[in-house]
């Protein structure tokens, strides 16, 4: 059960104690408390959890300083949908808006190698209007021979070169928590003008305690890709780590599971589970075509494969794309054979200004059909 106080009653105020204190005479119930930023204000919400059953959901819809009471199923509490929920979902990072509504193409280095790399990838974001961008400094290898990322010692230019081509929000993986810390620092000293969304990799999706280093902290947001060789469901409680130790804005992304029944492609493409993702949370999601498909093959109509994936993604609803470029893809340190050149990146954006015009469209032909008020409810599981 989701408590969400009027937008007055915060910590420390008489009316959030008069609550705390309702509730602690609850037995078998504990309440953790999130305070949830949005663009306007800051709301308090109060979590419970244990044995909410035997509450009186109308007496606590009651209580002064209680807004609304939100009854949520078992998975996912706070970052699934729930009967009745209409809490806002979605946030904005240093300008740049991300929910179900919203739509960000993110496209860079797989891996920083160098400066004229990362100058020459924001130079061309720039000539397309785009603001946000990837670039990996800490990269998780399958070999530990293998390349490892400049780590901490890129970021300066990487942040300064952002800054100086308008770039504002970069989806940089981490895979310890101390890169939190240098990803912070790195930021300070370059003026924070630019900022970074914390990628957790499909390697780390239930790296736990990682997890929950992210989750504590409140100055990034995430963008949290789904383990390739766990279900879906598993992926999403992995992300739910993240909520419930404070951090709700998390951007889900698809990236295609391992099997070989996927082949001649490096992952077997799951973007047909965007719409269910978007369904069972209020997650923004995203696809990643780069890794999903893992090959620059064409097909007869002339057009590649990983154009193909990020347009099917985009055409079910997807509100952000995750794509490796690079100048000079035969010299990439890692996934070279998957990465679009700079030429092509006008013609990708193209594509996907094409196919979220169509989702658009297909989204207004099915509102026609079907009125919004008519749409099914998800299913209220268990109530907890
Ligand atoms: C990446 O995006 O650079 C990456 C390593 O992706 P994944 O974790 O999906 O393999
Ligand atoms: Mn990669």
């Amino acid at each position: 059960m989701i408590l969400i106080l009027d937008e007055q009653v915060h910590p420390g105020t008489p009316l959030f104690a008069a609550i705390m204190e309702y509730l602690s005479h609850r037995p078998g119930v504990s309440a953790r408390v999130h305070e949830v930023k949005g663009d306007l204000q800051t709301l308090t919400e109060i979590y419970l959890i244990g044995d909410t059953a035997t509450l009186d959901r109308d007496e606590i819809a009651e209580l002064a300083g209680v807004d609304r009471v939100v009854r949520v199923s078992r998975e996912y509490r706070i970052l699934g949908r729930h009967k009745d929920d209409f809490r806002p979902s979605g946030f904005e990072y240093n300008g740049v808006s991300f929910s179900q509504d919203s739509f960000e193409l993110f496209a860079g280095l797989c891996a920083v190698d160098n400066r004229d790399s990362v100058d020459r990838m924001f130079r061309a974001l720039a000539a397309q209007g785009l603001r946000c961008a990837r670039m990996g400094a800490y990269k998780p290898r399958t070999s530990p021979y293998a390349f490892q990322g400049h780590g901490a010692a890129c970021l300066p230019f990487v942040f300064e070169s952002a800054a100086s081509h308008g770039v504002s929000v970069i989806a940089m993986e981490v895979t310890h928590e101390k890169h939190i810390q240098e990803i912070h620092d790195a930021l300070a000293t370059a003026g924070n003008a630019t900022g970074v969304m914390l990628q957790v990799g499909t390697r780390n999706t239930q790296n736990f305690e990682l997890l929950k280093a992210i989750g504590r902290q409140h100055e990034f947001p995430v963008l949290f890709k789904r383990g390739f060789g766990i279900t879906l469901e598993e992926s999403l409680n992995a992300a739910e780590y993240l909520a419930s130790e404070g951090n709700q804005r998390v951007v889900f992304c698809l990236r295609g599971v391992k099997s070989n029944l996927g082949e001649p492609h490096r992952n077997l493409v799951d973007f047909a589970q965007v719409p269910v993702v978007r369904r069972l949370t209020r997650m923004p999601v995203c696809v990643d075509p780069s890794h999903a498909v893992g090959r620059r093959d064409l097909s007869p109509d002339g057009i590649e494969d990983i154009h193909h994936a990020a347009v099917q993604g985009v055409v079910a609803g997807a509100n952000m794309v995750l794509v490796d470029i690079h100048p000079e893809p035969g010299k990439a340190l890692v996934d070279g054979p998957q990465a679009l050149t700079l030429d092509e990146l006008p013609l990708f954006v193209e594509d996907l200004k094409i196919a979220r015009e169509a989702y658009l469209k297909r989204r207004a032909a099915h509102e026609r059909a079907r009125p919004p008020a008519e749409l099914p409810k998800p299913a209220d599981s268990q109530p907890a």
